[in-house]
């Protein structure tokens, strides 16, 4: 049995259908975005369907058929061609044939998923059903909660791809026409696929391309125990694999050929060069003299992304802060420490009590702070304009401590080309890393956030609370030693 999704992966890489079939496990699947509501029941309002045959797993082909007959509507139908099955999330029945409809967790979604569309405009055509369009049912991008989830402002319903500046571009039937996707060709060579051949791993730009492969660090572990100074890792280098093949194993053997020349790639050249560490003392020193405050607060946020808005002036696809920590630096070198948690709609609650916390005056550090804090705070201004003038005077107090690593102003090859938090923290202090909490990255605090929400047994709150406040202070905390261990270095 083949589904779309195998076909994805076998004309992404032979190797990765491969590894997937192994797989006697399901890895465990944990979602980015909170999908806090079933968006089955929100596009069913949408469509304004009210009696739909419904399709459950392992349904032959001949049911839904037969529900074609008795039904206007069909949710999830399950159709199957040559070993290959499909679902069709929406069909309508109409005068001239079937209307397809495809729920898309997008704001303007483009031509990508065409080839997918394609398979299942195939497989239909193939059964001898008429498909007479397809449509796409996508995220409003100007829509704003109010009190009530209204379903039908929440999605849009398009027969067009969208281009890159948002607006639609392309009839999703006819660029489906248009794709010879060579169906058959494709299932025989799955069909023929041999599970015991040796197949061999290359590295192409299919390994990174939008996310990285979840099999990278197994196909490529070599990169993993190579040196510091490794020519692999150059940052954001396209022919580093090429100069490594080429026999170009250190970065300061760089072929400056075939390196971009970013300052970063500049910095890690001459580190290696130098012995391991680079610093442009003056670049450095500048932009510590531009940024010089009295004292200085450190700020981090956490936050959970929500595909459908749970609350008031939220948009889809928008952010919710739910906690923060800040470590402050005071003129006589004294540390504070402040931190929020909160659960549910905590957005105004979070805001008071920033401004309790973040003193009056002098910079605000983050990392990555246009990004991300500066964004969540603009976010928060927008859904509460009362606050807009004091959330405003954060935004302009705000510094970003990710410059100077990375324009290239230093870098050391401990930090085998990276220069997150954790990296840093790695180098700066390695006998206190992040691998003690029970918390260790940002994905994992959005986790135990969701958990911590739904939780009522006390003694697990108390812990998840533990855990995420452990987590975030520790943010703060190592930008305060980042802080301290470059301005030493310009002394
Ligand atoms: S990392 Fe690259 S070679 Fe390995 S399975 Fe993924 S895409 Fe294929």
């Amino acid at each position: 049995m083949l589904h779309i999704s195998d076909i994805k992966k076998f004309s992404r890489c032979k190797k990765l259908y491969y590894l997937s079939k192994k797989e006697t496990e399901p890895s465990e699947y944990f979602s980015f975005f909170n999908i806090n509501v079933s968006i089955d029941d929100s596009i069913s309002k949408k469509l304004n369907i009210e009696n739909a045959y419904i399709g459950v797993k392992n349904d032959p082909t001949e049911r839904a058929m037969e529900a074609m007959n008795d039904y206007d509507w069909l949710k999830n139908a399950r159709f199957e061609y040559e070993q290959l099955r499909i679902k069709v999330p929406f069909m309508h029945k109409v005068e001239e044939g079937w209307d397809l409809y495809f729920s898309s967790l997008q704001l303007a979604p483009g031509a990508e998923e065409a080839s997918t569309f394609a398979f299942y405009v195939t497989v239909l055509k193939r059964l001898g059903i008429q498909v007479h369009e397809v449509y796409v049912v996508h995220l409003n991008r100007e829509y704003i909660r109010e009190d009530v989830l209204d379903d039908d402002q929440l999605w849009v319903v398009s027969n067009f791809f969208y281009n890159g500046s948002g607006n639609p571009s392309k009839h999703i039937l006819t660029t489906i026409y248009g794709i010879t996707t060579n169906m058959d060709e494709v299932l025989q060579q799955m069909k023929e696929f041999d599970f015991d051949a040796e197949l061999p791993i290359e590295k192409t730009s299919k390994c990174t391309r939008r996310n990285k492969c979840m099999y990278y660090d197994e196909c490529f572990p070599y990169v993993e125990e190579e040196p510091d100074n490794s020519i692999l890792h150059l940052a954001t280098s396209k022919n580093k694999f090429k100069m490594y093949d080429d026999g170009i194993l250190y970065l300061k053997d760089a072929d400056l050929e075939l390196v971009e020349g970013t300052r970063l790639q500049y910095a890690q050249i001459m580190a290696d060069r130098l012995g391991g560490f680079f610093m442009d003392k003056l670049a450095l020193k500048s932009w510590f003299d531009s940024i010089s405050s009295h004292s200085a607060t450190f700020l981090d946020f956490e936050w959970d992304t929500y595909c459908i808005p749970p609350y008031r002036a939220m948009k889809p696809l928008q952010t919710l802060p739910f906690q923060y920590s800040i470590h402050i630096l005071q003129d006589d070198n004294e540390v504070i420490h402040k931190e929020y948690l909160g659960v549910g709609d905590c957005r105004e609650e979070l805001i008071q009590q920033l401004m309790k916390d973040i003193p009056s005056e002098g910079k605000i550090f983050a990392y990555n702070a246009k990004g991300a804090e500066a964004l969540r705070l603009q976010e928060l201004a927008v859904a509460f304009p009362q606050y807009e003038d004091v959330i405003n005077s954060w935004i302009n107090r705000m510094e970003d401590l990710s410059i100077p690593f990375e324009m290239g102003m230093l870098y050391d090859v401990r930090m085998r080309g990276m220069y997150s938090l954790k990296v840093l923290n790695k180098m700066i202090h390695p006998e206190h890393t992040y691998q003690e909490l029970k918390v260790s990255h940002g994905l994992e605090a959005v986790q135990i956030h969701r958990m911590l929400e739904h939780e009522n047994d006390e003694e697990k709150i108390i812990e998840y609370r533990k855990q995420l406040l452990e987590y975030c202070a520790m943010d703060t905390s190592e930008l305060l030693a980042v802080y301290k261990w470059l301005k030493q270095l310009i002394v």
